[in-house]
């Protein structure tokens, strides 16, 4: 049984109907979030009335920008529990990591896992770092016992999913954190999939990194952050040069601003980070304990029903966050996504950016429905129907 208060959330999402006005079920909340009304009139707000540039403008309208994209900051840090100077904004977790991965200043070798998106592996590779691979277990959580023994004084970073964006798997962070700390490495937790699904506090997670997108957690694309601790942000160099970013520039000389503004080169995303704190200030208003327990019930319907059927195989674990993967006997995840679409059911089919989890399984692809907050019983009883339809279809 779901929560009455949080079903009615569907009305808040105009982009919730199809063309014709019909009910639209999408379920593809892990690849982006639907926007609700009042991130939308932010935005507008922001890029219309309201609209200048930041941290230059002398006159009144730039400076109003100015405190207004500093308040954004402030509001993204205290969403996680963190402090303002701990937040670069960043595109977007992708850039985070890749800003991390290049500017970390002791490179040498990272422990990632057999389930991180290609976000958190590549980057890593590019930068030069030599990678080691943590396995998952059965019901694909990280094994960090595996860890335990895999972790030496060598590694300088842990970097691990806080939620599976495929398996909707929770890693347990303190003891992740523990782990890493006991052999001297930080650990960098990607919480695209944590922050709108699970309440996240960095201080408790005990992480030295956090890395997340905006557009996940119900607002505008283009803009992240990377929250780090105050004094590791502070060891770092500079990544991107240009604007904004420097104290004195001198053709013989160049000298940077503090963090996190010797981080954000250009003129940023300005609209987009306001836009990032109005989602903030939505999903604490609903509250990401009940939000949590909410996707947790739909999530026990779509596993229970699936269950029932002989012919469905179910990956990650019961209690995942939102997400649910899945394959059906002889019909490709790519088929089961057309027939669906032709049912207004949105999900997504393919390898969601983790290959190296999919051969881990075995598989090519998964079929993934994925909540949000305006996901209720009936998108899940679409779902279930056009599943049924395809199985007649394919016999
Ligand atoms: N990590 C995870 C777990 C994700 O799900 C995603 C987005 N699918 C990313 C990283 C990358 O996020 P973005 O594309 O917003 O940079």
């Amino acid at each position: 049984m779901t929560d009455a208060a949080l079903q009615s959330r569907k009305a808040d999402f105009p982009g919730m109907v199809t063309a014709d006005g019909q009910p639209w079920h999408y379920l593809d909340s892990a690849a982006t979030a639907q926007k609700p009304q009042v991130v939308i009139d932010t935005v507008a707000r922001a890029l219309g009335a309201d609209y200048a540039t930041v941290h230059r403008g002398v006159y009144s309208r730039s400076a109003e920008m100015t405190l207004g994209y500093e308040a954004a900051r402030r509001r993204v840090a205290q969403f996680i529990g963190g402090q303002e100077d701990e937040i670069v904004f960043t595109r977007g977790a992708t850039e985070a990591i890749n800003l991390l991965a290049y500017s970390y200043p002791e490179k040498g070798r990272v422990l990632l896992s057999e389930l991180e998106h290609h976000s958190n592996i590549v980057p890593w590779q590019l930068a030069g770092w030599q990678v080691d691979v943590c396995p998952i277990t059965e019901d694909g959580q990280i094994d960090l016992d595996a860890a335990e023994e895999l972790l030496t004084t060598e590694h300088t970073m842990v970097a691990f999913a806080h939620v599976s964006n495929v398996l909707g798997s929770v890693v347990d962070a303190k003891r992740a954190a523990d782990l890493a700390h006991a052999v001297g490495a930080k650990l960098l937790l990607d919480g695209c999939q944590a922050v709108p699904r699970v309440p996240v506090d960095v201080a408790a997670l005990d992480c030295d990194f956090y890395a997340f997108s905006s557009h996940k957690l119900y607002g505008p694309t283009g803009i992240g952050a990377l929250w780090g601790r105050a004094g590791l942000l502070a060891a770092m160099p500079p990544w991107q040069g240009g604007g904004a970013m420097i104290d004195k520039v001198g053709f013989a000389n160049t000298t940077y601003a503090p963090a996190p503004q010797r981080f954000e080169a250009g003129t940023p995303a300005i609209v987009e980070a306001i836009g990032f704190a109005a989602a903030c200030d939505y999903v604490s208003g609903i509250g990401l304990e009940a939000i949590h327990v909410y996707e947790a019930e739909l999530v026990r319907q779509t596993r229970e029903a699936l269950r029932g059927m002989n012919d469905v195989t179910l990956y990650g674990p019961d209690d995942s966050a939102g997400i649910v993967s899945f394959m059906m006997d002889g019909v490709h995840p790519h088929d089961l996504g057309t027939i669906l679409d032709e049912e207004n059911v949105a999900i997504r089919a393919g390898h969601h950016c983790a290959q190296p989890l999919m051969e881990k399984l075995g598989i090519s692809a998964t079929a993934r429905a994925s909540f949000g907050i305006y996901s209720d019983e009936e998108d899940v009883a679409a779902l279930i129907r056009g599943i049924e339809r395809t199985k007649r279809i394919f016999g």
